[in-house]
């Protein structure tokens, strides 16, 4: 038996390879290695599967974040809230911006931002008189964040909000889908994604002209007329051709590895319900599942099972925001993080992706009971 893989881009690769090396020396031989037809291609078609206006393919899903938040206009000393328990880029994006990142706890079930600890954080901001700008809320994991409720929070205190949806496009909330959930969302194509690339890349979705044409200018060196005509300070942000190549026809199968996510997910719920606290999905919602993530309390026992086994397990995160070390002298919400600290002590990762066999998810299932159970108070 081969080893089980945590996310499994060989088997992927195996099944499109033909396409891929046309796909790449398609590029090869036209040479337009940098903004080439392929960039216009997929950002019509990442449109087309979002439902968003425009998407705007970029470098990676950090300056995605990067770019959301130059086209709001953040800069010194604007505060923008963010989850404690999340990946680092939007916290970092806003830092390299000269704002202030001010973290905000998440709620148990779903992982994301929670809407009560944003209003006490906005609170307390206004208290100490700082000059509140908007929200980046994150998918974590795959499911969309609680846009109706930070949304309307939002709108009633004159904030932007993004979406960080590094982990969860092709995901829905009330039908409608990740891009279209609010006015800017942002998006990673980092290998290991839902939706990976061979190296890094982004893309951003907006229903906004306005804000659109603005991004389509900072990706190219904040460019007018032309790419000698420079209108305001920008990046170099684009996504490689080649990319935008590879990306092209992983999308095409893209929609049916989501459903075989699921599928994986599912059976992982019933299997593992009532020995570990497994994600719950709120009504209404889907994932695409970008982690699997369960809670238990003695998940140390958990990894050491799995390591023996053979299953490969990861941690996603195992500091908060506010506890790492470039980021410990931000803002915290009154409240605390209380949940964000539980989780970064509870949580763990098991393989989670569309070529899981079912042999393969069997062992990883009864690794796991095994451990949880035996270690269970
Ligand atoms: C991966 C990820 C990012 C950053 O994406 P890159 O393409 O690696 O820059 C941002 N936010 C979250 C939640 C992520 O998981």
């Amino acid at each position: 038996m081969s080893p089980i893989a945590f996310t499994d881009l060989k088997a992927q690769q195996e099944r499109i390879r033909p396409q891929l090396d046309a796909a790449i020396a398609g590029v090869l031989d036209h040479g337009r290695y940098i903004m080439g037809p392929e960039i216009g291609e997929l950002e019509a078609k990442l449109a087309d599967f979002t439902g968003a206006k425009h998407a705007i393919a970029c470098s990676s899903g950090t300056d995605a974040i990067v770019l959301a938040l130059m086209a709001k206009g953040v800069g010194i000393g604007d505060v923008v809230f963010i989850p404690a328990f999340t990946f680092v880029a939007a916290a970092e994006a806003v830092a390299f911006l000269g704002g202030i990142p001010f973290f905000v706890d998440v709620l148990s079930d779903s992982f994301n931002m929670d809407p009560a600890s944003l209003k006490l954080a906005i609170a307390d901001a206004r208290k100490a008189d700082l000059q509140m700008r908007g929200i980046v809320a994150v998918d974590l994991f795959g499911q969309p964040a609680d846009y109706p409720a930070i949304g309307a929070i939002a709108a009633e205190e004159g904030l932007f909000l993004i979406a960080d949806a590094a982990q969860s496009l092709g995901a829905t909330l009330d039908g409608r889908k990740v891009g279209t959930l609010c006015e800017l969302t942002t998006t990673s194509f980092f290998p290991a994604k839902p939706l990976g690339c061979y190296g890094d890349g982004g893309a951003i979705f907006t229903d906004d002209d306005q804000l659109a044409s603005v991004m389509r200018s900072l990706v190219i060196h904040g460019k007018g007329d032309h790419k000698y005509d420079n209108v305001r300070v920008g990046l170099n942000a684009r996504m490689d051709t080649l990319q935008a190549a590879i990306l092209l026809e992983k999308l095409t199968i893209f929609p049916g590895e989501l459903d075989a996510r699921k599928r994986v997910a599912d059976v992982y719920q019933s299997g593992l319900h009532g020995a570990v606290k497994t994600p719950k999905i709120a009504a209404g919602n889907t994932s695409s599942y970008a982690q699997y993530t369960i809670i238990h309390e003695r998940r140390g026992a958990i990894e050491q099972s799995c390591k023996s086994a053979d299953v490969p397990t990861a941690i996603y995160y195992p500091i908060t925001l506010p506890d790492q070390k470039a980021y410990n002298h931000f803002p915290i919400v009154s409240g605390g993080v209380l949940v964000s600290d539980q989780l970064s002590k509870t949580v763990i990762s098991l393989p989670m992706h569309p070529y899981l066999s079912e042999p393969d998810q069997a062992h990883i299932m009864s690794t796991v009971r095994n451990s949880a159970g035996a270690n269970d108070d």
